[in-house]
């Protein structure tokens, strides 16, 4: 680990001074990605600002009628407030899809948006990686790719972002709100995230240090027909081979609202409106999510050791969808037990 000063703020404003007064400074939430990349010498701030001790741990309404998550609430403790769990179990189920107990005792919401990609070549600095060293190269294409991106990738990139709970806030279409030294502004979810093209270091839209202080749960939160389908290699404490985040309004048997992402399968969390166009007004059927499917995966591309995905990610989309017409989110975690 390199040597870094550290100091902690007790107000936005002073978080925000903090990181600009400091070249290469960096904001810590719960430190379970950041020192990690530390220790890996993949991230190498010179002072980090800790957060912990900022007035944004609570979850409140909002006045349109949503909920507001404070960017320093832990995933813990989001997961398991009972307004999430009554009116959005499909945040619920995402963020106890990921990671363990100890860790999302400690990862912040905030944090969370910002993790960085699992792509082993990432973390292994003797190889290429265009994500840690522009222009150097990437290794996963034409190395072995299993876990990485099938849809929205470059010619300079093709990791994927590992976040279960973002792919649940890409559903819902959930508020970023930011502070900066620029001031504050909110970023709807989708424009967040950014696709690798020629600059597969920038992962977000975030400007230089701006800090996350809290997301906005629109007032709908589809908590009758929801699924969160995470498939993996193991049945816990491992990232998304894919996840899929489907979310139903229905009419007796009419799709009157759609909402669908996929996680582990792009460099931002996947969301396809025009999949969701296919579902809305038509008869929640085999062959209706089907169709949906099929849209989301026209254009995905494997790249050798992740071809499986394809398949997989339409077969999933089907599943969640059936799982969200049905109402009978449970036991929605599937053990995948095999290599392709
Ligand atoms: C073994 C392991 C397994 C895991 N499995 C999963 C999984 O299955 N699914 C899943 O979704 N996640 C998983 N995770 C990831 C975990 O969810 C993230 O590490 C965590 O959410 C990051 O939150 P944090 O508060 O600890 O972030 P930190 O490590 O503190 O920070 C991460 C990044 O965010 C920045 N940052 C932090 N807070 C803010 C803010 N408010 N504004 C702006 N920037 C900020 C930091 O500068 C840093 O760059 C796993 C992690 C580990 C170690
Ligand atoms: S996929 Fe992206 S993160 Fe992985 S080696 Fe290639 S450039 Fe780096």
């Amino acid at each position: 680990m390199n040597p870094f000063t550290y100091s902690s703020a007790t107000a936005v404003e002073d978080a925000v001074r903090d990181n600009a007064s400091h070249e290469g400074a960096a904001y810590i939430g719960g430190g379970t990605n950041i020192l990690d990349l530390m220790k890996e010498n993949v991230a190498r701030p010179t002072h980090l600002v800790g957060l912990n001790k900022l007035p944004l741990t609570s979850i409140e309404p909002t006045p349109e009628g949503g909920l507001r998550l404070g960017a320093l609430a832990t995933n813990a403790d989001t997961a398991w407030n009972e307004e999430v769990k009554r009116r959005y179990p499909l945040l619920n189920q995402a963020i106890l899809a990921g990671a363990s107990p100890q860790l999302r005792n400690m990862a912040t919401n905030g944090g969370n948006l910002m993790q960085r990609t699992r792509c082993y070549y990432f973390y292994d600095t003797a190889t290429p990686c265009n994500k840690r060293e522009p222009g150097s190269g990437c290794s996963a294409i034409g190395g072995f790719n299993r876990i990485h991106a099938i849809l929205g990738t470059s010619e300079q990139c093709i990791a994927t972002h590992p976040s279960d709970m973002c792919v649940a806030l890409a559903a819902l279409a959930a508020t970023v709100r930011v502070s900066g030294p620029s001031g504050e502004r909110t970023i709807p979810f989708e424009d967040f995230h950014r696709l690798p093209g020629n600059t597969p270091e920038r992962d977000n839209n975030l400007k230089p240090g701006e800090l996350i202080t809290g997301l906005d749960l629109p007032a709908k939160g589809f908590e009758k027909n929801f699924s969160y389908l995470k498939l993996r290699d193991r049945n816990s404490y491992a990232f998304a081979l894919v996840s899929v985040a489907a979310a139903l309004e229905l009419d007796g048997d009419t799709i009157t609202d759609a909402r669908l992402a996929l996680g582990g399968v792009a460099h931002k969390p996947w969301r396809d409106q025009e999949a969701e166009n296919l579902l809305k007004g038509q008869p929640a059927t085999p062959e209706t999510f089907a169709r949906a499917a099929a849209k989301v995966v026209e254009s995905a591309q494997g790249y050798g050791s992740n071809n499986f995905k394809i398949e997989l990610a339409r077969r999933a989309i089907v599943r969640a969808l059936k799982q969200a017409a049905e109402g009978s989110q449970h036991a929605s975690d599937v053990f995948l037990n095999s290599n392709p």
